[in-house]
């Protein structure tokens, strides 16, 4: 079994449904198993696209899927809650995006692990630092805790939902 992060995301429609779906859907893979979750974020959009904000978090798994059929998986579930690729980081009902691998470098065409942006990306270090604040990325010297304290100030990241270890995985009711 490997230990994987998987950051979800979603601004379109029920958001947090989308998220608690996804959620849903990975745990049922019989090669795959959620272990825990972070609390959900409400973040500002990034890049060019004007659009609604996101809800953020980020789940980890254990999976016995190599990387390349753990994308699959990711995307066959986006594809099934209907999300549609039309611009490039524009709104999509659901963003299943493979943080870390183990502590796998990958780079292919279709796969990059850790994924490329994390360290840039506030919406994705806050929900990975509620799990794992002394990760250090497999591309990286730093822990994902010092890295957030090189931002200075936490700017477009709520707090929406916290995860307070009640329910399912601490967030849904079951
Ligand atoms: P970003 O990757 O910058 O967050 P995005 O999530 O909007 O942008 P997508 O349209 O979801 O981008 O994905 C584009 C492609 O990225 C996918 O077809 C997939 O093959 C590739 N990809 C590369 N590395 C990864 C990864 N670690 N997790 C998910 N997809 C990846
Ligand atoms: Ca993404
Ligand atoms: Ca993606």
């Amino acid at each position: 079994m490997f230990k994987a992060f998987i950051g979800l995301g979603s601004n379109i429609g029920n958001r947090e449904q989308f998220l608690e779906q996804a959620i849903r859907l990975l745990h049922k893979q019989p090669q795959i198993a959620v272990t825990r979750l972070s609390s959900i974020y409400e973040t500002e959009p990034y890049g060019p696209v004007k659009q609604e904000p996101f809800l953020n978090m980020v789940a980890e798994i254990q999976t016995s899927l190599p990387p390349h059929d753990l994308l699959q998986v990711t995307q066959d579930i986006e594809r099934r809650l209907k999300r549609e690729r039309l611009i490039r980081w524009g709104p999509r009902t659901i963003d299943l995006d493979i943080l870390t691998y183990a502590d796998k470098m990958i780079e292919t065409d279709s796969l990059v692990i850790p994924h490329p942006e994390i360290t840039k990306r506030l919406f994705v270090l806050v929900p990975l630092c509620d799990l794992e604040p002394d990760l250090v990325l497999a591309c990286d010297t730093l822990t994902v805790k010092e890295r957030l304290k090189g931002f200075g100030r936490i700017k477009g990241v709520q707090l929406w939902k916290k995860n307070n270890g009640v329910g399912e995985f601490g967030l849904f009711e079951s």
